[in-house]
């Protein structure tokens, strides 16, 4: 990690990290808090881990952002926001790298490219894959990077711009190591 980069503390857990690997939050006029998904939102941000335990926590003890922000704050839908916001990013991520012809759906054509010895950067499961579909795919990439996403068949075949895909392999690009990124970030949270 360089030194270079700025840090900040999650509000849960005290953890120093890099700015960019937390969350950041606002709150809005009402005390409702949200995600600031480009952290770019003028006024008093707090910070917190992309990880379930620490989003939990700030849940369950307001009083951590009451004092963060210095001002009421209502959390009641924060660990849903924080979710929800996460998920986006993935499917967005999911979708530009789509878009660039970085992603390769579908049993047949994952096979051929194992065939071809050509490995790939990572896998991603829909909701609905069947455990077999995620064995055999992790069985043809071994020790690839396997990420669960809460995206079913459909709609996972739909980002790609295909049919219903159960698995999905990411080829490596100059977006694959975000991509894998997000997927981590938003699996942390579900
Ligand atoms: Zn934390």
């Amino acid at each position: 990690m360089s030194r270079a980069r700025p840090q900040r503390t999650c509000a849960a857990c005290r953890t120093e990290r890099a700015r960019d690997e937390l969350i950041r939050l606002v709150v809005g006029p009402n005390g409702s808090v949200f995600v600031d998904v480009r952290a770019k939102l003028p006024g008093r941000g707090a910070y917190v881990c992309p990880q379930r335990s620490c989003v939990d926590r700030l849940c369950a003890r307001p009083e951590i952002l009451r004092r963060a922000f210095k001002a009421p704050v209502d959390s009641t839908e924060l660990a849903a926001r924080v979710l929800e916001a996460s998920t986006q990013r993935a499917i967005d991520a999911l979708s530009l790298v789509a878009r660039t012809g970085g992603l390769i759906g579908g049993a047949a054509q994952l096979e051929r490219l194992a065939r071809r010895q050509q490995s790939l950067a990572g896998l991603v499961f829909a909701a609905d894959a069947a455990d077999r579909a995620k064995r055999n795919a992790s069985k043809l990439f071994d020790g690839v990077p396997c990420f669960q996403c809460s995206l079913d068949a459909a709609s996972l075949g739909e980002v790609i711009g295909k049919g219903p895909r159960a698995v999905v392999g990411i080829r490596y690009s100059a977006l694959s190591e975000t991509l894998l990124q997000e997927l981590a970030r938003a699996e942390a949270l579900g």
